[in-house]
């Protein structure tokens, strides 16, 4: 269950920049080709927040989706599905540009919500 490790890897993110205040709601950026299951990430993640400033926070999840460019023939090609292939010749070669995203993009706080930066 590799949501665990993530939740657990999001709330140290998490609490180290809030510096001591309470998070209130988590925007996370997750590529396609994660495969994280959202239903999963949220129950892990309510587990491993008990205790920690992160506690009770919402977990606001964006999935990116995943796209590469063709090494063969140039092409961007969104990518719905493994394995990944050029939607333009069908090719293999692909060079990914999204979708293996997987980070905090910010956090708000109790009070003086504040950027993380990215
Ligand atoms: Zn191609």
């Amino acid at each position: 269950m590799h949501e665990l490790s993530i939740a657990q890897s999001v709330v140290e993110i998490a609490s180290r920049h809030a510096g001591g205040r309470r998070v209130t709601r988590i925007y996370l950026k997750v590529g396609h080709l994660r495969q994280v299951v959202p239903s999963a990430l949220a129950f892990s993640f309510e587990l491993v927040s008990q205790g920690t400033p992160v506690e009770a926070a919402e977990l606001d999840l964006e999935e990116v989706p995943a796209a590469g460019m063709c090494r063969v023939c140039g092409a961007e090609s969104r990518l719905e599905s493994f394995p990944l292939r050029c939607a333009a010749c069908g090719g293999l070669d692909i060079e990914l540009t999204s979708g293996e995203e997987l980070y905090v993009e910010s956090l708000e706080l109790e009070e003086h919500p504040q950027e993380t930066g990215s």
